[in-house]
């Protein structure tokens, strides 16, 4: 009936595939930097690559001018207000039949949700802007660190070298530090990832990571306020919350109650004319960021209609419970896996870009597409290989 955590996470999951794809390539490019001129002396080399920084910082906003924010941003939203509404807005109308709510205006010209959806779309496009120019700052501490890392390994691979040898044989060996020097390096490089957010415990989040929370939290948030909002579209302000196994503590006190959203307390008969208590939604842990509809929350309201509806009986069975945790689970996981295989092949390319032909970076990639053949042997779940790719949402377009 209810908008499942399935839904969110599929509606939100453009936004962490956008990211992925920006961080991706941003990678790539530093790699290709990081790879041109290497074979001059190291010093020249290091200059050369403090020059190029600014370059590289101008290349790197281009890359993300590129992605269509507005678009992924819009569609969200509309699609959040559709699933959210779902089963929500014919409820609605046929408590407005029975003479129990007031005839509303259709969805596309509610003025509250236009207004939710205005106010949404400003905090989704300030996010990633503030997101992008953390990037731009990750990619230049990041750069420096990176150019910073090779002059180091080179050196030390190199330290003794003079000592040895005559000078054809010395050269390959520092062909081959140098090599060694930037394979390390892009690797380190992509394994730290570009932070797009550092958070008050001062841990730095990946863009891909951040924008998978960021969205999930607040298409969730949203599909709560699309559902309360259009009930009082309906002059209505009472909800009851949904019930399943496993809630956390400052939900469970308030699982299959009825709550009014204007802040009312009182009684309502349901279709059977039995009497309920109700109580203001803000007397509830609403709003506080581990409360209820809060972070990570899987409640959801559905509106209480004054005679025609019924509490929710019973929550979710143990069975069903697990089955859906399952199922989200896997769903997971086969994100994760996804995202082994992107990385990888992102270390591929990179390398590439940077002149080196790895075969261990080639081997990684086989590795883990060999692991999710049995994941998906395993679970019978279907192989997303769009996901697989590093560069997804513009593979698309082609
Ligand atoms: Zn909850």
């Amino acid at each position: 009936m209810i908008i499942t955590k399935e839904d969110i996470l599929k509606i939100a999951e453009p936004f962490e595939q956008m990211y992925g794809d920006m961080s991706n390539e941003i990678l790539i490019l530093m790699a290709e930097f990081i790879g041109q001129d290497i074979d001059e002396p190291i010093d020249v080399w290091q200059e050369k690559k403090i020059k190029q920084i600014q370059i590289l910082l101008k290349m790197v906003r281009n890359i993300q001018k590129g992605y269509p924010y507005l678009r992924l941003i819009n569609h969200a939203l509309n699609e959040t207000v559709d699933e959210s509404l779902k089963e929500v807005e014919p409820a609605l109308k046929k408590g407005a039949e029975a003479g129990m709510l007031s005839v509303a205006s259709d969805v596309a010209s509610s003025l509250s949700l236009n207004d939710l959806k205005k106010i949404k779309k400003q905090e989704f496009a300030k996010t990633f802007a503030n997101m992008n120019s953390e990037m731009v700052n990750g990619v230049n501490q990041s750069f420096n660190k990176a150019i910073t890392n090779v002059v180091v390994k080179y050196n030390q691979k190199t330290g003794r070298m003079y000592e040895i040898l005559d000078d054809a044989v010395r050269k390959t060996l520092e062909g081959q530090a140098r090599q060694e020097a930037v394979t390390e390096t892009i690797r380190q490089m992509i394994e730290e990832n570009i932070p797009a957010f550092v958070d008050k415990a001062g841990r730095k989040w990946s863009a891909e990571a951040y924008a998978n929370m960021y969205s999930r939290t607040n298409v969730h948030n949203m599909a709560i306020e699309t559902v309360n909002k259009r009930n009082e579209d309906y002059g209505n302000d009472l909800i009851q919350v949904d019930k399943h196994a496993g809630a956390r503590p400052l939900c469970a006190p308030y699982q299959g109650k009825i709550f009014s959203t204007s802040g009312r307390s009182g009684t309502v008969e349901d279709a059977f004319g039995k009497k309920h208590r109700f109580k203001p939604l803000s007397s509830t842990s609403y709003g506080e960021p581990a409360g209820l509809f809060g972070i990570n929350c899987g409640h959801n309201p559905s509106p209480f209609i004054p005679k025609v509806s019924n509490l929710v009986a019973k929550p979710l069975t143990k069975e069903e419970k697990k089955e859906n945790d399952r199922i989200y689970q896997e769903s997971q996981q086969q994100r994760a896996i996804e995202r082994e295989i992107r990385k990888a092949k992102t270390e591929e390319i990179a390398l590439k870009k940077a002149g080196i032909d790895d075969e261990k970076a080639k081997q990684k990639v086989k590795d883990k597409q060999a692991k999710m053949r049995s994941f998906i042997k395993e679970t019978g779940r279907t192989r997303r290989y769009d996901r697989e790719q590093v560069i997804q949402l513009k593979e698309e377009k082609k």
